[in-house]
């Protein structure tokens, strides 16, 4: 039902989009959620009132797709169809239509600095307006009573609110989550996370997002306490979330029973299984070493889960030298024997997907880019779009864009997708 208001805003109380995310929708959009209108933009909220996207409707807008999304971890995204959508557009190396723009240092190939654009920052100053208006009594008291409880929502998640919002999100799992696995790109980066463990087996030298703590496994106690103040924290809005990510940077490593008991428990509270059409997905991180370490009844028991689940493995790169030179702690054999079992696995269990990432890099020499290309061209296919690769530009690389070519010199050798990992936080 849609409420016009005479300070020139519909409000729609409740939208319901299809929950699957559809990647070649414009502008994106998915889930329950309400909007209000005004000429110039459409702002959508959540179900808990908080603000969640703001588009542009006139000419001034880049283009009409783009849109600002913010996260869970109150960071305004900008998501920017590019100058290309078509074949060598951002599609064919992000394996997405959008890109999103981070408002924080990161690895993206395509830098956009969304904060010099006077046309997407009105959209900032045109949010604080209606928050205004909505605060003033004369338009709230026009509304329908439905309407009015969602101003009244919307009113009780001003700006300082949010920012605390997610801080208590991090309380909750004991910090940020520095990095998502590139996978969270098929549910847009909407995960819930839980925290299972803390630090990883390695600390490489490259490494932008690791922590300088050893790899330590959480209690069941503070697993099912998370997951109790994540239900509270979500509210009525965790009816938009069908996928988990288990963290942190090496879930893997937590064993069978842990991952186990902690996907199995967030599938319960999270009532994962009720109004979902789709099946839940499950994410995590695993090094060389936990993925190696696990065993086929692992396996068996994590595909009889109700998720399909995505575990990405840190293989970096299959050449000794290199490797030596990001002082990853393994040998090129190892990576190749994983990079085996990814393949395999990807064979045999049909609910779950093993990805792997490489790093892409000016620094990095000639060798890594050929026996990467190597190993990929001699890949083993269990299906055309199951497994693929990710390189992870590194982060101090001056020329990022002019890493292109050399992307698409390893993607046009591969048997198995290779996209562009795009480090993104929570
Ligand atoms: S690359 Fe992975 S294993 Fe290495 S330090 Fe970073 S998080 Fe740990």
């Amino acid at each position: 039902m849609q409420y016009p208001n005479t300070n020139n805003f519909f409000i729609v109380v409740e939208k319901k989009s299809s929950l699957s995310i559809r990647k070649d929708r414009f502008p994106l959009c998915y889930g329950k959620y309400s909007e209000i209108r005004t000429p110039d933009f459409e702002f959508r909220f959540t179900l808990n009132g908080e603000i969640k996207t703001i588009r542009g409707l006139s000419v001034n807008w880049p283009h009409p797709a783009d849109q600002l999304k913010r996260t869970d971890g109150n960071d305004w995204v900008y998501y920017t169809v590019g100058d290309k959508s078509s074949e060598n557009g951002i599609i064919s190396w992000l394996g997405e239509y959008y890109l999103p723009c981070l408002p924080y240092p990161s690895n993206s190939v395509w830098e956009v600095n969304y904060f010099s654009n006077p046309a997407i920052m009105n959209g900032f100053a045109a949010w604080s307006q209606l928050y205004a208006d909505l605060h003033g009594g004369s338009a709230k008291n026009r509304l329908h009573s439905r309407a009015k409880e969602i101003v009244h929502l919307i009113l009780q998640n001003n700006d300082n609110v949010l920012h605390e919002r997610a801080q208590q999100l991090h309380a909750i799992i004991g910090g940020g989550v520095t990095v998502l696995p590139p996978d969270t790109r098929h549910v847009d980066y909407e995960v819930i996370p839980l925290m299972i463990s803390d630090g990883c087996l390695y600390h490489c030298k490259f490494c932008c997002v690791k922590t300088i703590q050893r790899f330590q496994a959480r209690s069941k106690d503070n697993i099912l306490e998370q997951i109790q103040q994540l239900k509270t924290f979500y509210g009525r809005n965790i009816e938009n979330y069908h996928s988990l990510f288990l963290g942190n940077h090496d879930a893997l490593a937590s064993g069978e029973e842990l991952i186990c008991f902690a996907a199995t428990e967030a599938f319960q509270t999270f009532g994962f299984g009720e109004y979902r059409a789709k099946m839940p997905m499950l994410f995590l991180f695993g090094s060389i070493g936990s993925f190696l370490k696990a065993e086929e009844h692992f396996f068996a028991k994590l595909n009889q889960l109700p998720f399909y689940t995505f575990i990405n493995i840190g293989f970096e790169s299959v050449d000794p030298p290199t490797l030596q030179s990001i002082q990853k702690p393994v040998d090129a054999s190892l990576v190749r024997e994983a990079f085996r079992k990814m393949q395999n696995i990807n064979s045999l269990y049909t609910n779950i997907e093993i990805t792997g990432n490489f790093l892409l890099g000016e620094q990095l020499s000639q060798e890594h880019d050929h026996s990467l290309a190597n190993l990929l061209s001699e890949a083993e296919i269990p299906s055309p779009s199951k497994g693929a690769v990710y390189l992870s530009p590194l982060q101090d690389n001056p020329k990022r864009r002019e890493l292109l070519p050399r992307f698409f010199e390893i993607k046009n050798q591969s048997k198995l997708p290779v996209y562009i990992y795009l480090i993104q936080r929570l």
